[in-house]
């Protein structure tokens, strides 16, 4: 069998599948690519993570949206592994196999008071607020008036940012209708972002920090006591450049004392790790300990003391969620693998592989490694002739499976712009929903 008609499966239509798919597609043509995600919809964390208000960076569908077209590539979208078809019968039927599945679930904090009612993981507050169905009835209190975000990355400055904007601020966005009715309704005053390090260890970046300054309602507090005056010896190039960029903005903050009557206040709070989250039924205040940094690491020292906090969101990283059968390194959250190589035959690449670190686009490097991976490993073997995707569409059959096919997504696609009136779409959010659309 020559390598140009091998059946390559990949499960998730993320980021990473997306770009192993086009990978894939180059350096073997004439490979038959099947990509599978769980939802009807592809495109993973560009749908379902990225912040409705961050349009600019969803534009990457589009190149996606090419490879997915390509009459070498069938998406299979609703179909969860685990589900509708085991791992098992993936490896029967794909002479290659590429988990790209991400990282959904939330990293637990592991604090007293966690289960409380009224504090969430980002995972869950994301998927929420950007339409994923199984996320879809969250329903998160947001009705008192101080708001507490665990985490200094770019995920705690997205939810604070879309907390802290106004209607109007936020009409050029697709946050959901059922998400802005619940932001609209909300009263919120104070918005802590809650670091465990320094300013200098939070891997927040400039550009997404900065945008709090353009907010009309919104006063950014720092304490100008925590920010340091200049930069420590022993830092990378990387972080020297980060550090510099991310204090200037911080400074810039810390001097606008003026914005204070502003109605909502975005605190900005670092050298705070959290030890508790105290209230009755539901959480009301959040206990931290002051934390001294000692190379790299938060060193608490016992002086604690409480910020008010009606709702907590924890948004500290995410761990990847295994199917039966995939080895998985449950300590870290992702699955097993060296390098990428998961088993003969199989491997992973993305946030699944490595963890949930980097923009979307730095998933493109680990895709042309994995392809370059699959090639390497091929040369000079002659994969026994597997069935591809005939043998799964059998077995979908027999199962009365709903695969959404990628004409069906393209129908969901049209039936959201449409109903979008202004904004760049108005997302369908319920399975049923989604599953007419596509049959349209
Ligand atoms: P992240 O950048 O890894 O940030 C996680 C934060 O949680 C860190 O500040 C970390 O502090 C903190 N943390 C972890 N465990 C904690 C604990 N037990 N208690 C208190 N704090 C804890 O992760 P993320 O914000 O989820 O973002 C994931 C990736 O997506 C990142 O690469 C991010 O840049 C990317 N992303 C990019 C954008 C954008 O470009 N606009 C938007 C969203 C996400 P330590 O550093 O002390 O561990």
């Amino acid at each position: 069998m020559s390598q140009s008609n091998l059946h390559i499966g990949i499960v998730g239509a993320g980021p990473s599948g997306c770009y192993v798919a086009d990978a894939i597609g180059r350096k073997l043509p004439g490979a038959f690519i099947d990509i599978f995600d769980r939802l009807p919809t592809p495109f993973g964390l560009v749908r379902g993570g990225v912040a409705p208000d961050h349009q600019g960076t969803k534009n990457i569908a589009r190149q996606f949206e090419r490879t997915l077209g390509k009459d070498s590539v069938r998406f299979l979208g609703n179909i969860a592994i685990g589900r509708d078809i085991s791992y098992e019968e993936l490896k029967a039927a794909y002479d290659v196999l590429i988990i790209t599945i991400g990282a959904l679930e939330d990293r637990r904090l592991g604090i007293p008071g966690e289960n409380l009612d009224a504090v969430y993981g980002s995972g869950q507050f994301v998927a929420w607020y950007n339409g994923i169905p199984d996320g879809r009835d969250l329903d998160p209190k947001l009705d008192g008036k101080s708001v507490a975000i665990i985490g200094n990355g770019n995920v705690a400055l997205d939810i604070a940012r879309l907390l802290g904007k106004t209607a109007d601020e936020l009409a050029s966005s697709d946050l959901c209708a059922h998400a802005r009715a619940v932001f609209e309704a909300a009263c919120i005053e104070d918005i802590w972002l809650v670091g465990r390090r320094g300013p200098l260890e939070a891997s927040f970046t400039t550009a997404e920090l900065a945008e709090f300054g353009e907010l009309s309602r919104v006063a950014t507090l720092v304490d100008p006591v925590q920010l340091p005056q200049a930069l420590p010896d022993g830092l990378s190039e990387e972080q020297k450049k980060l550090g510099e960029k991310n204090l200037e903005v911080l400074h810039g903050y810390a001097a606008r004392g003026e914005q204070r009557e502003r109605p909502v206040r975005i605190h900005f709070l670092f050298h705070a790790a959290p030890v508790a989250i105290r209230g009755e039924t539901r959480a009301q205040e959040l206990v931290l300990d002051h934390t001294r940094v000692e190379p790299g690491v938060a060193i608490t020292g016992g002086k604690t003391f409480t910020i008010p906090a009606d709702t907590v969101i924890s948004a500290i990283g995410y761990r990847s969620t295994p199917f039966p059968g995939l080895p998985f390194d449950t300590a870290r959250g992702i699955v097993a693998n060296t390098q990428g190589r998961v088993e003969p035959g199989v491997y992973a690449a993305g946030w699944c592989k490595r963890g949930p670190q980097g923009v979307v686009p730095a998933n493109r490097a680990d895709a042309l490694a994995v392809a370059d991976l699959i090639l390497a490993d091929l040369a000079g073997h002659e994969p026994g002739r597997k069935p591809g995707g005939a043998l799964i569409d059998t077995l979908l059959a027999e199962r009365d499976a709903r695969p959404v096919d990628f004409a069906g997504w393209q129908k969901i696609n049209a039936a959201e712009v449409a109903a979008g009136q202004g904004r760049p779409r108005e997302k369908l959010t319920r399975l049923e929903d989604l599953l007419a659309a596509a049959t349209g």
